[in-house]
């Protein structure tokens, strides 16, 4: 049994850089790689940061049930495609997912036993200021990142976990202990505890 550890954010919030650093900490944890219709930025590649395909191949997708959750975020589609879910089973690792409110909404109802994990900046003057250092952004942009991060914000209460991201390290300890949490649950020690137990029956 793998789990699902969902991650949402405000863009702007550190939630890459968190994410990427959690990975390097914890052992079996695998990044769902997502479909988008937007372009690849920067050193995005193909395959690694998402699989980058046209409106209409999404679309048949979408129609055609291949995505576990979709939504369209600031005008193009991301989804999350049911066969990262096989690839981790197979691999034996569990999953991160890094999407938007209405993804993990969807999510969540598919899989009542993901965990969510909600990050926030530590106030709006922090997140305006990240904003403006990334300096990838226009004016617009930017002031149009802030409505929506408080659009976004709205939506904390509906997760497991809320994390306020003050200082990355410190975030990164946070949230590998969220997932050393999730991993101890008696329902996941199952496997585990069952030869324990046989040692006390056969004493
Ligand atoms: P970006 O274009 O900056 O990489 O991502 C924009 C937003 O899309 C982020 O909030 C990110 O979490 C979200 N996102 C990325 N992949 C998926 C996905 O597969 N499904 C959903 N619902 N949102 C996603």
């Amino acid at each position: 049994m793998i789990t699902l550890f969902v991650i949402s954010a405000p863009s702007g919030s550190g939630k890459s850089t968190l994410v990427h650093e959690v990975m390097k900490r914890v052992p079996r944890l695998r990044f769902s790689v997502s479909y988008t219709t937007r372009a690849p930025r920067g050193q995005e590649q193909n395959g690694t940061d998402y699989f980058f395909i046209g409106r209409e191949d999404f679309e048949a997708r979408a129609e055609a049930g291949e995505f576990l959750e979709w939504a369209e975020v600031f005008g193009n589609y991301y989804g999350t495609h049911c066969s990262e879910l096989d690839r981790a089973a197979d691999e034996g690792v569990d999953l991160v997912l890094d999407i938007d409110v209405q993804g993990a909404r969807q999510l969540k109802q598919k899989i009542p036993a993901a965990v969510s994990i909600f990050i926030l900046p530590p106030s709006r003057g922090e997140l305006e200021q990240r904003l403006r250092a990334r300096s990838q952004d226009s004016e617009q942009v930017i002031e149009r990142r802030l409505q929506e991060a408080a659009e976004e914000i709205r939506n904390y209460s509906n997760y497991d976990y809320v994390l306020v991201n003050r200082e990355v390290g410190a975030s990164a300890e946070r949230l590998a202990a969220i997932v050393e949490a999730a991993r101890s649950r008696r329902d996941r020690m199952e496997r585990e505890i069952r030869p324990i137990l046989e040692t006390f029956n056969n004493a």
